[in-house]
């Protein structure tokens, strides 16, 4: 320890003032100091691991990736592949440069179709825990084209660069999520002065990106700070994953497959469809017949869908996926000492209210929420050691709470 009177060796501060002064051989650090030095030590070696995180050896490879997945998200197996190669594919792609032959390996940018609530979201913020490159989610929402009311499409980039910690050449290599894709399809030709209803500019803004370009970015994003200098970012390397609802496509899937089949092998053909998902069939024309236009659906040259979640899927995302629902509440009782338990019908009431409730899988967790309420608020005052839910208690709970006050507005 330091002796009064001691300064430091790097800002020359006496021993006084300072916090903190650690004596070593023959010189002194203070707190501030150190605090400074480890702050410039992380920086660096971060850095350094940046460029090395790329190694072959350390690849997920797909098979890899969709355990990964399997693990946070049921069903979807269709979907999970896709990602998995895509994603093993980009980095390969990262790779190539230090090959020397003519063929260069292009990106392959992703759509995903399936409804709301299918794990679109949950799927890229997965894979984004397993990834060794920035990784950024952004909702095509509040995208508008310039001049208008809303964000510029170069924040999709502020965002990977945000991710990068501003590191360009690693942001260079990300990969991108943006979800709602859908919303930025076009509508019709409604002039609006704060939005691009059309969403067709949108699309145009988004080819830039997605086709691979130096764009400018302004750094910390929106139109609030004129001032900041802009970064350029090459997007040739960016990966962009794109995700969508697509409401109402069913119905131009199913007029295509009609059109398609019209003729003597039509009643053979229309047995097989499977009417309950129509979006296994869906291909790159609905997405066009929906609003996208064909330069935007020819940069994402992989499509898949997500299925719809029946009663099984709902009832296994309850309790099977690693930081499932009920586990998370299991845990956070234990962290009470209190061991905490639920008959199986608990289970199935809940997905039943859901269904009931066309809830679908976000809703699980608010009717659980209700269920688990008055316990969780007056169990850690007890000293209870268990707490067992059965069905009855959660029929009573439940029929006490918001959720049930929804279905009576719903009703009047
Ligand atoms: P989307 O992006 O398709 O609208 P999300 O990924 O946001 O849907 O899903 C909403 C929530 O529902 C997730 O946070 C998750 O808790 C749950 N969920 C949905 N689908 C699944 C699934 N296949 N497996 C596990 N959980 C799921």
């Amino acid at each position: 320890m330091a002796k009064a009177g001691d300064t430091c060796t790097f800002c020359g501060r006496s021993s006084r003032d300072v916090e903190l002064m650690i004596n070593g051989i023959s010189g002194c650090i203070c707190n501030d100091c150190a605090t400074q030095a480890y702050e410039i030590v992380k920086e660096q070696l971060g850095k350094k691991k940046s460029k090395l995180d790329l190694d072959r050896k350390d690849l997920p490879k797909p098979e890899d990736i969709k355990a990964f997945l399997d693990q946070y998200i049921i069903g979807q197996d269709e979907a999970k592949r896709y990602l998995s190669v895509s994603v093993y594919n980009h980095y390969k792609r990262l790779m190539q440069e230090e090959t020397d032959d003519d063929v260069e390996i292009e990106k392959s940018n992703i759509i995903m179709v399936g409804s709301t609530g299918t794990g679109k979201t949950l799927l890229a913020r997965t894979i984004a825990k397993l990834l060794h490159v920035p990784f950024a989610i952004v909702d095509a929402t509040v995208l508008t084209q310039a001049g208008y009311v809303g964000e510029d499409i170069e924040s999709i980039l502020t965002r990977l660069l945000q991710a990068a910690d501003y590191d360009v050449e690693a942001a260079e290599r990300g990969i991108v999520f943006i979800d709602e894709i859908d919303k930025i399809a076009r509508k019709g030709d409604n002039p609006s002065i704060t939005r691009d209803v059309s969403g067709e500019g949108v699309q145009q803004g988004l080819l830039k990106l997605l086709e691979g370009s130096i764009v400018n970015v302004p750094p910390q994003g929106g139109r609030k700070h004129p001032e900041q200098k802009m970064i350029p970012v090459d997007t040739k390397n960016i990966l962009f994953i794109c995700g969508g609802a697509f409401d109402g496509i069913e119905k131009k899937i199913a007029q295509r497959l009609n059109t398609r089949v019209v003729g003597y092998a039509a009643s053979k053909d229309t047995a097989q469809v499977d009417r309950n998902n129509m979006l296994k069939y869906i291909t790159p024309t609905d997405l066009k017949s929906f609003g996208l236009i064909p330069e935007i659906i020819g940069r994402l040259p992989i499509l898949t869908y997500l299925n719809p979640l029946d009663r099984t899927a709902l009832r296994n995302i309850l309790t099977e996926p690693k930081n499932s629902i009920i586990k998370q509440y299991i845990k956070l009782f234990a962290m009470d000492n209190i061991q905490l338990s639920f008959d199986e019908d608990v289970y199935e009431f809940v997905v039943d209210k859901a269904l009931e409730f066309k809830l679908g899988a976000r809703g699980l967790r608010s009717i659980v929420e209700a269920i688990m309420m008055d316990a969780m608020y007056s169990m850690p005052s007890e000293n209870k050691t268990e707490f067992h839910v059965t069905l009855e208690y959660a029929k009573e709970q439940f029929a006490k709470s918001d959720v049930n006050r929804l279905q009576i507005a719903g009703e009047n």
